[in-house]
């Protein structure tokens, strides 16, 4: 799915300045339902690119590497998933969602806090606790970190800015 931020286009462009008042911002976002955003599993805002960054050489992590990263990810997880029905984590039940995604002291706070500050909701709080499964296991990591709840807020960033 894909949308623009404002009815003119040119919210948060670098180029051209958007026309749109904050009240037509807020109607013409809102057309997508909280329930809507809450079945997505990611937000992103994908801004404009600069001539500089189109001209840039360096394009990040290699998409050989890339490739890799996520196979080993599908792997740890149909391991994770013998014997059941499932086979990636977008697919665990509340209960499995319990058994596989628990949080050090320091992960868990910091749910919390994202939780009450961007007042998400129930499906959201769930939404993020299986993308920092995933996003833990694309890091080889055996347990949900501070630093894969926070890439997964991130993840909800439309949660965050135009509603709750
Ligand atoms: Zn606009």
């Amino acid at each position: 799915m894909a949308t623009q931020g404002c009815p003119c286009g040119f919210y948060n462009d670098h180029v051209k300045t958007c026309t749109c008042t904050p009240n037509m911002i807020h109607k013409y976002l809102q057309r997508i339902s909280g329930p809507l955003l809450d079945r997505i599993d990611i937000h992103v805002e994908v801004p404009r690119l600069k001539q500089d960054e189109l001209m840039s050489k360096s394009s990040g992590e290699p998409s050989i590497k890339i490739r890799a990263r996520v196979r080993q990810a599908r792997e740890i997880q149909q391991a994770r998933f013998t014997g059941t029905k499932i086979f990636n984590n977008a697919q665990m039940s509340s209960k499995l969602t319990k058994q596989h995604c628990k949080l050090n002291p320091d992960a868990e706070a910091l749910l919390k806090q994202a939780i009450e500050q961007l007042r998400l909701s129930a499906r959201a709080f769930d939404r993020i606790l299986k993308l920092s499964r995933t996003i833990a296991d694309l890091a080889a990591a055996d347990s949900i970190g501070v630093e894969h709840i926070a890439e997964a807020v991130q993840y909800r960033s439309l949660d965050r800015k135009y509603w709750g």
